[in-house]
């Protein structure tokens, strides 16, 4: 076991490091070249222990748990249950497939309940909402590069099997030792769900609060109507709480939940302005996200992979719908196709 590195170290080296006795935080592989872990917390005590997030199903992530939790004593098959923070995969599969072996217990938040729906629906062809929505962002180019891979990619209904119950919003978890309470937080996904410690001042914040990354919005299989305006109201929900630790599902452990919340809150008002900009004289969703710029390092949207490029332009068409809602901007609908004017 070890103690969590300082902020100048890797916090993806696999390992257990000590957040509190009896919470630990074990970061898992992910076999994506942007992020490269996502941390799963076992809270252990009487009663085996209890796992926030699973990782991805691949079987490096699942070496990595059962090392883990074979240095807490432990194996899966006593995990009493998965409290999982969202749909995404790299949350949710591990969950399923340990479940599938050895009938654990798996908490999903209840507004993941529609997207739980479609995803496990045998017939569905992958991808198939994406294709509408960037066509509807005007992304004809995405659109040709999804058609032409649709065929390859394989959908597989099981791994996204229901959770054995939906967690609601302000319910209480009994957990080893502690108790926690689930928050609703839609906005990375529907029904993204935080658990607050508040004896011990943590919140377990999934990818709702990351300390280093902005996370995606707009980009989910049951797409709500103002992604980016629920993101904003749950961003200043967990800012109304009293400060707490941030336990997040990408990154290291840091200090203040507050800190962090406001640079997001900027960081969004910053980029609305930017997006206002990019409208200019008007454009498609596409067109606003290759004037902008992407990533830390201000890249263009024809330098990302064309998943990142999705992403970009999901994004993209978040904060102009919202801009929308807001006066701002407005919208018109032509053959499908969404122009933005200044409004
Ligand atoms: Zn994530």
């Amino acid at each position: 076991m070890q103690v969590e590195p300082d902020s100048a170290e890797d916090w993806t080296r696999p390992g257990v490091y000590e957040v509190v006795p009896g919470v630990y935080r074990i970061p898992l592989p992910l076999p994506t070249d942007g992020l490269k872990a996502v941390n799963v917390y076992a809270l252990t005590g009487v009663g085996g222990p209890v796992l926030i997030d699973s990782g991805w199903a691949i079987t490096e992530a699942r070496e990595t748990l059962d090392a883990a939790l074979d240095t807490l004593g432990h194996t899966v098959a006593d995990v009493r249950r998965f409290l999982v923070t969202h749909i995404h995969r790299d949350h949710y599969q591990m969950a399923v497939a340990v479940r599938r072996e050895f009938g654990n217990q798996v908490s999903l938040g209840a507004g993941e309940e529609p997207a739980i729906t479609l995803l496990s629906e045998p017939m569905r062809r992958p991808m198939s909402g994406r294709v509408e929505e960037m066509r509807r962002y005007g992304a004809t180019e995405l659109v040709n590069w999804l058609m032409s891979r649709m065929d390859q990619m394989h959908h597989d209904p099981a791994a996204w099997a229901p959770p054995d119950d939906w967690l609601q919003d302000d319910q209480t978890v009994a957990v080893p030792a502690r108790t926690l309470r689930v928050i609703a937080t839609p906005g990375h996904t529907r029904g993204h769900v935080v658990f607050v410690d508040a004896e011990a001042r943590m919140m377990f914040a999934g990818d709702h609060v990351l300390p280093h990354i902005t996370p995606s919005i707009g980009f989910e299989a049951y797409r709500s109507e103002q992604p980016l305006g629920s993101y904003l109201d749950s961003l200043r929900l967990v800012r109304g709480l009293p400060d707490q630790r941030l336990l997040p599902a990408h990154g290291p452990v840091s200090p203040s939940v507050h800190a962090r919340v406001d640079q997001l809150l900027d960081h969004h008002a910053h980029r609305l302005d930017q997006a206002v900009v990019a409208v200019g004289e008007g454009g498609t969703a596409f067109d606003a996200a290759q004037r902008l710029t992407w990533t830390r390092r201000e890249r263009k949207l024809a330098d990302l992979d064309e998943f990142n490029q999705m992403l970009a332009v999901a994004e993209t068409a978040a904060h102009l719908d919202l801009l929308v809602a807001q006066g701002r901007l407005r919208s018109t609908d032509t053959e499908g196709v969404l122009f933005y004017q200044s409004g």
